[in-house]
């Protein structure tokens, strides 16, 4: 069933009777060329690009809960391409423009708002910072504005623009990041892979991977043994558990992250706002409430939920950027398992177990990735080799050195 305005049109004149649900509800076979375990952004993306970009359309994704119920229906749905080193920049950037075209592309509103990121910078350090960090996404093809502080101060008035302690110099702007309604990014996958023929099926935990001669060859489920030709892992928060199935130990940490919204107001906030002197984010839904989130909780958890010294941390730095947060009531909070890398870069690619595939390390960053991870994942399952976008994003870059650790914190990753 193709969504369109005449789709929209007839089910009205029809009483909304001949809707029909979005993607069948599969159980797994026993034997698929590709297995993907988790059905989140990164797992649904890959399925889809495999199908569309490779014709392997003989998949199954495996999710021991339901589609959406991961980070990717928990984030605070932010995209950007502002990154620094090379061995991101193009990537993202590469994620950005996925966005820009995805609607139609796999046929859903997912609501892509390219309503800008606005960085701020608070002293003359942090502005030559952001300005090398503009240089370098404008020579990867990437859009970057500096604004002023008389710009910021005359778009967005209701900053503390001279807070005594961090009054704003100004402000790193990408017009073409914004956001994207998150869990429609999932449903939206799921649809597109299941009509290409792709197996979408949820409450199938994975509990083991069966390695035969160093060589994957299958996983154990709640729902039986599933043969499969090659596997790939895209479970974020989850990946070092899954991962250990298979003997491997990952360089990644399993912190909370945290995300909350206020009640519904009018319009008031029409871009994303950061707060550069310290990690607070903030952006308005399209139903009015301000959505805002910052730092990881900083112990380690698999716990989708966290701990009240972050709330009062981040509500802190919310306040010392825009005081009339304090004369609104919060509605909602929640967490969500972060996959922390050590160098706060993502992992794509091989693994030492052949026909093992790894894609995690996302750390609090993965959703505005899912269309580039998903499609450079697919190229590297297919192939059996990187892609040049994904080629930096290796797993053994922590044995030779080769990190790309944009925030320069060394193995920190609650740093990241
Ligand atoms: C509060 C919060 C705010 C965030 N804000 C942003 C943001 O603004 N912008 C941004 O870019 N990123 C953001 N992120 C990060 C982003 O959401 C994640 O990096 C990204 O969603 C992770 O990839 P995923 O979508 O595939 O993960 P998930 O949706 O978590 O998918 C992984 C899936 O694997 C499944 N799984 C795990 N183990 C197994 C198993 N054994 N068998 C079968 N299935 C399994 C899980 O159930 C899960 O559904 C945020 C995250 C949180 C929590």
């Amino acid at each position: 069933m193709r969504y369109s305005l005449f789709s929209l049109l007839a089910q009205a004149l029809n009483g909304q009777k001949g809707w029909k649900p979005a993607w069948r509800e599969a159980s797994p076979r026993a034997e698929y060329d590709v297995v993907i375990v988790g059905g989140g952004g990164h797992g649904l993306a890959t399925a889809y690009y495999l199908a569309k970009e490779h014709n392997i359309t003989n998949v199954a994704v495996l999710e021991k809960g339901t589609v959406g119920s991961g980070n990717v229906g928990r984030n605070t749905t932010i995209i950007r391409s502002n990154y620094l080193l090379p061995g991101n920049t193009p990537f993202y950037e590469w994620s950005l423009k996925l966005w820009e075209g995805l609607e139609e592309d796999i046929n859903y509103n997912a609501m892509v708002s390219q309503r800008g990121v606005l960085n701020l910078y608070h002293s003359d350090a942090q502005r030559d910072a952001f300005v090398r960090r503009g240089n370098a996404m404008r020579l990867c093809g990437a859009d970057a504005e500096l604004l002023d502080r008389a710009a910021v101060q005359e778009w967005l008035p209701y900053l503390d623009h001279e807070n005594a302690r961090f009054p704003i110099h100004g402000g790193l702007l990408q017009r073409r990041g914004g956001t994207v309604r998150h869990d429609a990014v999932a449903w939206g996958y799921a649809r597109a892979a299941d009509q290409r023929g792709v197996d979408i099926c949820q409450h199938c935990e994975v509990t083991g991977i069966r390695v035969e001669s160093g060589r994957a060859i299958g996983v154990e489920t709640s729902k039986g043994f599933v043969r499969a030709k090659k596997v790939g892992l895209a479970a974020a928060g989850n990946s070092s558990r899954v991962a250990a199935m298979a003997g491997l130990r990952l360089p990644i940490e399993s912190h909370v992250l945290q995300a909350f919204v206020s009640e519904g107001i009018k319009p008031l906030i029409d871009t994303v706002v950061t707060f550069g002197a310290g990690h607070f984010y903030i952006s308005q839904s399209d139903k009015g409430g301000l959505v805002f989130g910052g730092d990881i909780d900083g112990y380690n958890s698999y716990a989708q939920r966290g701990g009240l010294p972050l709330v009062e941390h981040l509500f802190e730095e919310g306040m010392a950027l825009m005081p009339m947060l304090g004369r609104l009531r919060m509605v909602r909070n929640w967490g969500g398992v972060m996959d922390m890398s050590m160098d706060g870069s993502p992992i794509i690619g091989t693994t030492p177990v052949d026909s093992l595939y790894l894609n995690a390390g996302w750390c609090y960053g993965g959703f505005k990735a899912a269309p580039a991870s998903g499609w450079c994942f697919a190229h590297t399952i297919a192939t059996g080799e990187p892609h040049a976008l994904n080629a930096a994003f290796r797993l053994d870059r922590f044995a030779t050195g080769r990190l790309i650790d944009e925030k320069g914190q060394g193995a920190a990753p609650n740093l990241h």
